[in-house]
């Protein structure tokens, strides 16, 4: 927050607990973060059964833990009238059913990082942006590449997700803003949409998106 006060004018935050970082959940902090005007959206939050450790029974309590810290999430954006920032890994069935079942379709958001299952496709209609991130580039990115012409071109986004899933050729290194340029010319050239118009699109999608002016 005080990055975004401070440094530039053009850096916005969201706040939020990532699916493993539920213990540190504190309604209270909400009000302090969510009425400032760079805060734009509540997250990220969602769910992330990728790691999950332990007994089945284990496994099992993890994921319930996870999906309360994230209908609450969705409850504060209600309120506060925030789009979603949503981490979704190995997780796709619960989590579109508890946006479904949460009404999330009244703010919105983005599916960050989407992970190129189909069957998310469908929250486009509920408000929902797909992410789009170094992956893309990869060699072994056949999925995202498949499902990248099938996204309605109004609800596509690109991101850094830094300081990971830094783009081709620059994979191993830190990633960094710059690099969304090499997402943005792979989008490119699979949507066969010239490059200045990616950008042009994406951007004017996350001031939509994020309600910046
Ligand atoms: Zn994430």
């Amino acid at each position: 927050m005080e990055l975004c006060e401070k440094v530039w004018w053009y850096i916005f935050c969201g706040r939020g607990h990532t699916p493993y970082d539920k213990e540190s959940y504190d309604s209270i902090e909400w009000d302090k973060y969510l009425i400032h005007k760079k805060c734009v959206a509540v997250g990220e939050c969602g769910l992330d059964y990728f790691r999950l450790e332990g007994t089945p029974e284990d496994k099992e309590s993890e994921k319930a833990q996870q999906k309360e810290v994230f209908k609450k999430h969705i409850e504060i954006a209600k309120k506060y009238s925030k789009p979603l920032i949503v981490h979704i890994r190995d997780a796709s069935s619960d989590a579109k059913e508890i946006l479904l079942s949460s009404n999330a379709k009244e703010v919105g958001g983005v599916l960050h990082c989407f992970n190129a299952d189909e069957q998310l496709l469908s929250l486009s209609k509920d408000g929902f942006y797909f992410g789009i991130g170094g992956v893309l580039t990869f060699k072994n990115a056949k999925k995202l590449v498949n499902v990248l012409p099938k996204i309605d071109h109004e609800k596509l986004l690109i991101e850094t997700d830094g300081p990971y899933l830094t783009p081709h050729p620059h994979r191993g290194e830190r990633n960094e803003p710059s690099y969304c340029t090499l997402v943005a010319k792979k989008m490119s050239e699979i949507l066969e949409i010239n490059l200045q118009n990616i950008a042009k699109l994406t951007t004017n999608n996350a001031k939509k998106l994020f309600n910046i002016s």
